[in-house]
Parts: structure tokens; sequence; C-alpha cells
């Protein structure tokens, strides 16, 4: 049993600390709105489609934001939980283990623990999302030429979130309940990255079975 459970581990006092917001009354905001609406109704398949007359870039990146907010929250759940002594390396069951790299600032992949690797990668997230020059939130101002690509790097690492909690905070999830709530936005996230062949499935074979079972559903 590790030290963590008792509250003598390097507890965490993280709070929420990634997190972006979509100005209310902004088309984005608007886009939001009908995708939640879409969402209601259950059919995942609908729900991500391009909506007619919008525009693909600002679709992938109002939901990029979407989902970085919900990995967020749901990371936040379980903060306490994942520890340097729980968790010393950053992985995906026993079989996937990542080092960090961002490819600019930090090029020699750096081995670390999960939520050292995650509080990275949030960081780095958060910094592109915020760069107007990527995610411009202005009305007219175009997104870069290589915005995809950059949507889909995002969303790679990203996900590597979602299967670090699958697989080594599953019960814990379990505990808080929050079970569904993981479930949900995953199999969204799942639904959304296949719409667009936003993720290399190699990238993907972590979740693999799930994903199957989820796609089936
Ligand atoms: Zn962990």
């Amino acid at each position: 049993m590790s030290l963590a459970l008792f509250g003598l581990g390097n507890k965490s006092s993280k709070t929420v600390k990634h997190f972006k917001r979509i100005p209310e009354g902004s088309h984005q905001h608007d886009m939001m709105k009908h995708a939640a609406a879409t969402l209601g109704s259950g059919n995942l398949k609908l729900a991500v489609q391009l909506p007619e007359g919008e525009d693909l870039n600002e679709w992938i990146a109002v939901n990029t934001v979407d989902f970085f907010n919900q990995i967020n929250m749901l990371y936040g759940t379980i903060t306490e939980h994942c520890t340097t002594e729980s968790c010393p390396v950053m992985s995906a069951g026993p079989k996937y283990e990542y080092h960090w790299a961002d490819g600019t600032s930090v090029k020699k992949p750096i081995k670390c623990s999960a939520p050292k690797y995650i509080d990275y990668l949030m960081t780095w997230v958060q910094d592109q999302l915020d760069n107007e020059t990527i995610f411009p939130s202005k009305i007219g101002t175009s997104f870069p030429r290589n915005f995809i690509t950059i949507a889909k790097t995002i969303l790679k690492r990203l996900f590597r979130v979602y299967a670090h909690i699958y697989h080594a905070h599953f019960d814990d999830i379990i505990s808080l309940k929050e079970e569904a709530h993981l479930n949900t936005s995953f199999k969204h996230f799942i639904y959304f990255v296949h719409e667009f062949t936003l993720i290399e499935k190699k990238e993907l074979s972590p979740m693999q079975e799930l994903i199957d079972r989820m796609m089936k559903a």
C-alpha cells in the first residue's frame, strides 16, 4: 500500500489550474451550445459531425477546447491518487510508457512520473489554446494553415491522459462514482477523432479493446 493512501505521500495540493473559457455570446459559444444539444439526444455519430455551414477548423477548435476542459476536470478528481509514488512513470498499462517532449523547447524526451508528465502536457496544451495565432478568438481572424496538424498533436497527447486514467485509476474513478462521466467523455472523444481521422490507429492501441466495444455500441 502506498504512503499516499495515508496522506503521507506527495499529496498534490493542485487546484484546477488548466481551464479555457469560450466567451458567451461568441459564435464559438453558440457552436458549443448546438453540440451540447445534439449530444443530449444521445446520438454521438450525429453529434460529432460538422454542422451545416460551419467551418471545419472552428469546429475542431471548439471541440478540442471542450475535451481539454473535460479531461482537466476528470483528472482533477483523481490528482490526489496520481502521485510520484503511485505512478512513477507515465504509462497506459504495462505495455505503454510515455516520456515527455514537446518537440520545440523539450526535444530530448524526459522520463518522469505521471503527475509531472500530465502537468507538462496540460500546460503545453493550454499554451497552444491560449495562443491567438493558433486558436484565434476574434471574429474574422483565420486559423493557421497547419491548424489541423497542431490539433492532431494536441488530441494525440490528450488521449494519453484518458489512457492513463483508465489503466491506472479506474478503481479511483469508480469509488468517486465518476465512471459514467469518464465513459461518456471518452466515447465522445473517440467518435470525434474517428469522424475526422485525427489520431493514428497505433496511438490508440492502449485503449483499442474499449474503443472497439464503444464504436460497436
Ligand atoms: Zn496516475
